[in-house]
Protein backbone atom coordinates (compact mmCIF):
# COMPACT_ATOMS: atom_id res chain seq x y z
CA UNK A 1 0.00 0.00 0.00
CA UNK A 2 1.50 3.36 -1.02
CA UNK A 3 1.52 6.49 1.16
CA UNK A 4 0.14 8.48 -1.74
CA UNK A 5 -2.65 6.01 -1.93
CA UNK A 6 -3.64 6.17 1.88
CA UNK A 7 -3.32 10.28 1.40
CA UNK A 8 -5.89 10.59 -1.26
CA UNK A 9 -8.29 8.26 0.13
CA UNK A 10 -8.42 10.01 3.39
CA UNK A 11 -8.43 13.19 1.80
CA UNK A 12 -11.83 12.13 -0.11
CA UNK A 13 -13.10 10.13 3.41
CA UNK A 14 -13.39 7.45 1.52
CA UNK A 15 -12.40 4.65 3.88
CA UNK A 16 -14.95 1.72 4.63
CA UNK A 17 -14.79 -1.38 5.96
CA UNK A 18 -14.75 -4.68 3.78
CA UNK A 19 -14.29 -7.16 6.18
CA UNK A 20 -15.27 -7.87 9.98
CA UNK A 21 -13.75 -11.32 11.61
CA UNK A 22 -14.51 -12.07 15.55
CA UNK A 23 -11.10 -13.03 16.93
CA UNK A 24 -12.13 -13.64 20.54
CA UNK A 25 -15.17 -12.34 22.37
CA UNK A 26 -13.59 -9.21 23.41
CA UNK A 27 -11.60 -8.70 19.99
CA UNK A 28 -12.78 -7.99 16.39
CA UNK A 29 -10.80 -7.54 13.39
CA UNK A 30 -12.05 -5.22 11.11
CA UNK A 31 -10.03 -4.89 7.31
CA UNK A 32 -10.69 -1.36 5.54
CA UNK A 33 -10.95 -0.96 1.99
CA UNK A 34 -7.29 0.49 1.49
CA UNK A 35 -6.06 -3.06 3.21
CA UNK A 36 -5.20 -2.06 6.25
CA UNK A 37 -6.14 -4.43 9.46
CA UNK A 38 -6.93 -3.10 12.89
CA UNK A 39 -7.57 -4.77 15.72
CA UNK A 40 -10.96 -3.38 18.23
CA UNK A 41 -11.22 -4.63 21.69
CA UNK A 42 -14.45 -3.86 23.53
CA UNK A 43 -12.33 -1.84 26.03
CA UNK A 44 -10.96 0.77 23.14
CA UNK A 45 -14.52 0.81 21.51
CA UNK A 46 -16.43 1.05 25.46
CA UNK A 47 -13.62 4.42 26.12
CA UNK A 48 -14.62 6.51 22.74
CA UNK A 49 -18.46 5.26 22.59
CA UNK A 50 -20.20 8.21 21.27
CA UNK A 51 -23.19 7.93 23.51
CA UNK A 52 -24.63 10.42 25.55
CA UNK A 53 -24.42 7.69 28.99
CA UNK A 54 -20.74 6.92 28.03
CA UNK A 55 -19.60 10.77 27.09
CA UNK A 56 -20.91 11.67 30.52
CA UNK A 57 -19.22 9.30 32.56
CA UNK A 58 -16.01 10.00 31.10
CA UNK A 59 -16.68 14.03 31.54
CA UNK A 60 -17.63 13.01 35.27
CA UNK A 61 -14.91 15.03 38.07
CA UNK A 62 -12.76 12.08 38.52
CA UNK A 63 -13.43 10.37 41.87
CA UNK A 64 -12.36 11.97 45.43
CA UNK A 65 -8.91 10.16 45.93
CA UNK A 66 -9.51 9.88 49.98
CA UNK A 67 -11.90 7.06 48.87
CA UNK A 68 -11.48 3.60 48.79
CA UNK A 69 -11.45 2.79 44.99
CA UNK A 70 -14.58 0.25 44.30
CA UNK A 71 -15.29 -1.83 41.27
CA UNK A 72 -19.22 -1.14 40.55
CA UNK A 73 -21.53 -3.78 40.06
CA UNK A 74 -23.33 -4.75 37.06
CA UNK A 75 -20.20 -4.30 34.60
CA UNK A 76 -19.75 -8.06 33.67
CA UNK A 77 -19.45 -8.47 29.81
CA UNK A 78 -18.52 -4.51 29.49
CA UNK A 79 -15.62 -4.72 27.65
CA UNK A 80 -16.74 -7.70 25.38
CA UNK A 81 -18.27 -7.40 21.62
CA UNK A 82 -21.35 -9.31 21.38
CA UNK A 83 -22.66 -8.00 18.32
CA UNK A 84 -21.64 -4.84 15.42
CA UNK A 85 -24.27 -4.37 12.95
CA UNK A 86 -24.18 -1.39 10.05
CA UNK A 87 -26.42 1.37 10.31
CA UNK A 88 -27.27 3.21 6.97
CA UNK A 89 -23.44 2.59 5.17
CA UNK A 90 -21.38 5.34 7.55
CA UNK A 91 -21.44 3.40 10.71
CA UNK A 92 -21.54 0.12 13.14
CA UNK A 93 -24.04 0.00 15.96
CA UNK A 94 -21.58 -1.69 19.07
CA UNK A 95 -23.16 -3.76 21.61
CA UNK A 96 -21.20 -4.97 24.35
CA UNK A 97 -21.31 -7.97 26.27
CA UNK A 98 -24.02 -5.81 29.15
CA UNK A 99 -26.62 -5.12 26.51
CA UNK A 100 -25.23 -1.82 25.86
CA UNK A 101 -25.99 -1.05 22.58
CA UNK A 102 -26.46 3.17 22.08
CA UNK A 103 -23.27 3.97 20.83
CA UNK A 104 -22.92 4.30 16.50
CA UNK A 105 -19.50 3.93 15.87
CA UNK A 106 -19.00 5.96 12.61
CA UNK A 107 -16.67 4.54 10.25
CA UNK A 108 -14.30 7.97 10.60
CA UNK A 109 -14.45 7.43 14.15
CA UNK A 110 -13.35 3.93 13.82
CA UNK A 111 -10.50 4.84 11.59
CA UNK A 112 -9.68 7.37 13.76
CA UNK A 113 -8.72 4.75 16.63
CA UNK A 114 -6.54 3.28 13.69
CA UNK A 115 -4.62 6.14 13.05
CA UNK A 116 -4.22 6.86 16.44
CA UNK A 117 -2.52 2.78 17.44
ZN1 LIG B 1 -22.07 4.28 25.37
Amino acid sequence: MSIDRERDASAKGAFYPVGLERIDESTIELTWNDGRRQLLTGRGLRDVCPCATCREKRTAPPPDPLELPILPAGHEGAMTIAAMRPVGNYAYQVTFGDGHDTGIFTFELLRSLAERA
